[in-house]
This record gives C-alpha cells, sequence and structure tokens, in this order.
C-alpha cells in the first residue's frame, strides 16, 4: 500500500516542473496586471521575453529574463529557475535553478515555492532536507497552488518532512482534486481504496477514478492501472500504446547518479512493492535465521542494513558509470533513459549477501560489491542498471526477453498456491508473467520459469542459495519440472550463464556480459545471437 503513493510522489515531483511551464505565462501577466496602471520597466522586459519564449527562442528570451530578474521580476526569477532546471537554451543547472527559484519564493511566487521544495525533496540542485520541502511546498499550498496541495498530501502521506497523518493527506488530496487536478482526483480515488484517512469505499474509490479520468488521468505503473481495470469497466489500458514513441525517442548514454543518506535509504527499504507480496513463509526463515518471523519482522530488519556510502564507494559507482558512458559511445549505442538512479548501500544481509539488487528504480549494493574485481563490478553493476530499465521500460522488457524466446503477457500468471509457497522471492522479478514453450516429455509447452529450493530451515546457518534450482512449469499445471528434464531447456534460453531462474535474470546476465565485451566482438559467447540482439537493439534505438 506504502508503495503505491509513494511511487505517485516520486513521478509527480518530476512531473510538477512541466507543467508549471505552462503556468508561467499567466502568472507573469497577473505580476504586471497587479498594482501599476504602466508596468514597471522590469515587467515589460519580462513580457518581451514571455513572448520570445513562447515562440520557441528560449536564446532570445533568456537575456531579458536575466535582466528583469537581477531588476527584482519574481516570475522572471522563476522562469530562469525552470531554464536551468529543464535546460532550456542553457546548460541544465540544478544548483542555478534553485536560487532563481529561491529569488521568486521569497517573493512570494507560489509555483516557485513549489518548485524549490520539489528541489528539496529530490535533493536536486540543493541538499535533500525533506522538512525545507514542506516548508516551501506548504507556503505554496497556503496560497491555494494546486501541485503543491497534492505534494503536500504526499508528504503528509508519507511521513517525510512531517509526521505522518493520513487524515490530512486525505483532506489535501480533496482540495487538490476540487481544482479539477488529475492526480489530485486519482488520490482521492485511492484514499478510498486504500483506506487513507477515509474509510474504505470502492464505489466511492471508481467515482474518483472516473473523474481522474475524465481530466486526463494516465495510470503511471501497474498497480494503479489494477485498480482502474478492477473499477472500471471497460477501462482499456493502453499505456504501452502511448509510451512506446516516447520510449522510442528519449535515449541516452549517461546516466545520472544519486547516493541515498540512510533516511532515504531506510524509507526505500520500507517501500512495500510486488516483492513484498510474493514472500512466503519459506523465504521468511531463511531471510530472519529463524522460524515463524513475520514480514513487517524482515521489513524492520532490511530497514536496519542500510549504511552511509563512503566517498570511494561513491567515487567507484561514478567511475563506473563514466566507463559505461564511454563504452556506449564509443560503440554507438544508447538505453532507455532512465532519468536519476538512486544507489543505496545495504548490509546485504536482507538479500542473501547478493552485491546488488533492485527495487523500483533504486539499485541496492553491499559490501560484497566492494570485494569485486572491476570487471566484475561493471558486469554486475550493468546487471542492475538492465533491471531498471526493464521495470520501466515495458517495451524494453518484451524486446529482451524475446531474445531468449519468451514472450510477456499482459497479465500477471496465476501460479497454484502450492508452488506460490515454494517459491524464493526476488526483488528482480517483481512479476511472473512471461512465458516460452519448451519441450517436455515430446511435447511442446507453454512454459513459466520459478526460482525454488531443496533446502529446508532448520537452523541459523543454513542458505537457501544451496540447493536452489529453477523450475519449469508448463501454464494451467502443478507439475514442476527441472532443467534436465525438459529437452530444449538450454536451446531456448541460450548457453551463455548459469543464472537461469527466471527470463529477468537470464537477460541481466547477458547484458552486463555484452557491455562489458563490447570491446572484444561477441564471438566468445556461446550464444551470441543474444549478444548481437542486445546490441542491434541499443543501435537503433529500440526499432
Ligand atoms: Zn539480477
Amino acid at each position: 500500500m506504502q508503495k503505491l503513493i509513494a511511487l505517485v510522489l516520486s513521478l509527480c515531483m518530476l512531473m510538477s516542473v512541466l507543467p508549471a511551464m505552462a503556468e508561467n505565462a499567466p502568472a507573469a501577466e497577473n505580476e504586471n496586471a497587479a498594482g501599476k496602471e504602466t508596468p514597471d520597466e522590469a515587467a515589460v522586459l519580462a513580457e518581451q521575453a514571455k513572448a520570445l519564449y513562447e515562440a520557441g527562442d528560449y536564446e532570445a528570451a533568456l537575456p531579458l529574463f536575466l535582466k528583469a530578474a537581477e531588476m527584482g521580476n519574481p516570475s522572471a526569477q522563476y522562469a530562469l529557475g525552470l531554464f536551468y532546471d529543464l535546460g532550456l537554451g542553457v546548460q541544465k543547472d540544478a544548483e542555478k535553478a534553485v536560487e532563481y527559484y529561491r529569488l521568486a519564493a521569497d517573493q512570494g511566487l507560489a509555483l516557485a515555492q513549489c518548485n524549490l521544495g520539489v528541489c528539496y525533496y529530490n535533493g536536486n540542485g540543493v541538499e535533500q532536507d525533506y522538512e525545507m520541502a514542506v516548508k516551501y511546498t506548504r507556503l505554496a499550498a497556503d496560497q491555494g497552488d494546486v501541485q503543491a496541495l497534492y505534494n503536500l498530501g504526499n508528504d503528509y502521506f508519507s511521513g517525510r518532512g512531517v509526521e505522518k497523518d493520513y487524515s490530512e493527506a486525505y483532506r489535501l488530496f480533496c482540495l487538490a482534486a476540487e481544482k479539477g487536478n488529475a492526480d489530485g482526483l486519482f488520490a482521492v480515488g485511492e484514499c478510498y481504496y486504500l483506506e487513507i484517512g477515509v474509510e474504505k469505499d470502492l464505489e466511492a474509490a471508481a467515482e474518483w477514478y472516473r473523474k481522474a479520468l475524465d481530466a486526463g488521468f494516465v495510470p503511471r505503473d501497474d498497480e494503479e492501472a489494477a485498480h482502474l481495470k478492477e473499477l472500471i469497466p471497460g477501462w482499456v489500458d493502453n499505456r504501452s500504446a502511448e509510451s512506446a514513441p516516447a520510449e522510442a525517442s528519449a535515449r541516452t548514454t549517461k546516466i545520472e547518479a544519486h547516493f541515498a543518506s540512510v533516511e532515504e535509504g531506510q524509507q526505500l527499504m520500507r517501500n512495500r512493492t510486488l516483492y513484498h507480496e510474493q514472500i512466503n513463509a519459506k523465504n521468511l526463515e531463511f531471510m530472519l535465521q529463524k522460524k515463524g518471523g513475520t514480514l513487517e519482522e524482515f521489513i524492520d530488519y532490511a530497514a536496519e542494513q542500510v549504511q552511509p556510502f563512503e566517498p570511494e564507494e561513491e567515487k567507484r559507482i561514478s567511475d563506473i558509470l563514466a566507463w559505461m558512458q564511454a563504452q556506449m559511445e564509443k560503440h554507438g549505442l544508447a538505453l532507455p533513459d532512465p532519468g536519476t538512479i538512486t544507489f543505496v548501500k545495504s548490509s546485504g544481509k536482507e538479500a542473501a549477501g547478493a552485491a546488488g539488487y533492485t527495487s523500483e528504480g533504486a539499485v541496492f549494493l553491499t559490501p560484497e560489491f566492494n570485494s569485486l574485481t572491476e570487471d566484475q563490478a561493471r558486469e554486475i553493476f550493468v546487471h542492475e542498471i538492465f533491471h531498471c530499465l526493464s521495470r520501466l521500460f515495458p517495451e524494453f522488457r518484451q524486446a529482451m526477453y524475446s531474445l531468449i524466446h519468451f514472450k510477456v503477457l499482459d497479465h500477471d500468471i496465476d501460479i497454484p498456491q502450492e508452488i506460490r509457497d515454494e517459491i524464493m522471492a526476488n526483488p528482480d522479478v517483481e512479476h511472473h508473467n512471461s512465458t516460452a514453450v519448451f519441450t517436455i516429455n515430446g511435447e511442446k509447452k507453454e512454459c513459466y520459469l520459478v526460482f525454488l529450493t531443496d533446502t529446508v530451515f532448520e537452523k541459523p546457518g543454513d542458505i537457501f542459495i544451496n540447493g536452489a534450482y529453477v523450475g519449469i512449469v508448463p501454464i494451467g499445471e502443478s507439475v514442476i519440472y527441472r532443467a534436465d528434464e525438459v529437452e530444449d531447456f538450454w536451446d531456448v534460453i541460450g548457453r551463455n550463464t548459469n543464472y537461469n531462474e527466471d527470463p529477468e535474470e537470464i537477460m541481466a546476465t547477458n547484458f552486463g556480459m555484452t557491455i562489458l565485451r563490447l570491446d572484444d566482438g561477441m564471438e566468445s559467447f556461446k550464444t551470441p545471437e543474444i549478444p548481437e540482439g542486445i546490441i542491434t537493439y541499443l543501435k537503433n534505438g529500440g526499432k
């Protein structure tokens, strides 16, 4: 439940900057209209700059905005904040953006206060500070800024920078909804659905969802889509159709890194994800190293494992990112752009000693990562980036899985309970919704993969990975086959890796190996078609 709005929050925080741009125009007009019969010189300059900006001539608008900003015009200051924030006609510069937002915010401009709050929230151009985020967001919300009302609602929901208060979150979402804000309308629906500050009421939820859709709301993740699907008969999820062109055009070689503070890392650990829904009693025994643990205990335990990064660890990550960028550029490749990726350091005890894993848009790295050789570290690093991209870009995921003959279904597979009870959950495998055709006893069957273990937890020190193996399950059956019982197992998934518990891991491993070996060519792979397919995809922008 927590995940849902937390995710909404991070995305809304990004997007709030964009619609604000359009609001800049009326804001500038208001400044001019307010008070004076004859607009002052700064306001005239700002108007001229605005006209140039609206004509798309950012370069010409910039010096005029600068002059008007120096003369103290808050709308011009706010506009410059946006220019630097978004890189319009200038090199992106988050610190300068903060500087200009602050000038306008101090003069009481709500749009600037709202965006300054977002900068504090994301630690963008200023040290991350949730309390300062709340302070500025509240100033804007008090003036009725609709985005700020919505953002502040999220702050009360998540308890970041302010004491958690679901009733207040609900009240603020309602205020944003009253103003017709699509995210606010949907958030009110979510409150009814998830019982946040208001009693659960699915009929009311459906009503608010409908209003949100009428206002142009588009779900941002599968859970939001699932709620709409459940409560709005006939609603069609055409997100992938919409996101495909954007996906193909937004390409990058450079991935920005953000290093999480301990507090932030703990919050990420506490965000409920689909991974948590898969954790069964068997998983808990191994992870907590005792019988009868609960999910809540595990989440607390996981949060306790977060550690601060050492400066040399941050440097190693930055160096690997720079290496990755250089390799991509050298070979003419580009990735779907995931924006900034958050890195969190943890002890790894919560993840069976893995060197790394991911959750939402964050990569968790452990001390195990420090002990790897340079090549190993690079490969694992790219492997984790793959998981983030796969989660963010369905079209990328489908294209990658198809290289090992898997297709992604539009729904999660209905796995029999007796198998669910045995699956070793993996944070990088949130969905069991991909299948491939395997030959079993001479018969071709559509199957999915599950990760299992023969080991039974008896005493501390027992680890599941010792007896771990991949299970192949035909759709609609409860029989689990082992790889050696499937005639064409290796023909289907390729022979480049033994890490074969799920197509997600098979492809993440192939992906890491491919980027690592770009300079050597792909002849060293047992199944070179897979890395060749990856390279073709990255070269052609997904077409
Ligand atoms: Zn992985």
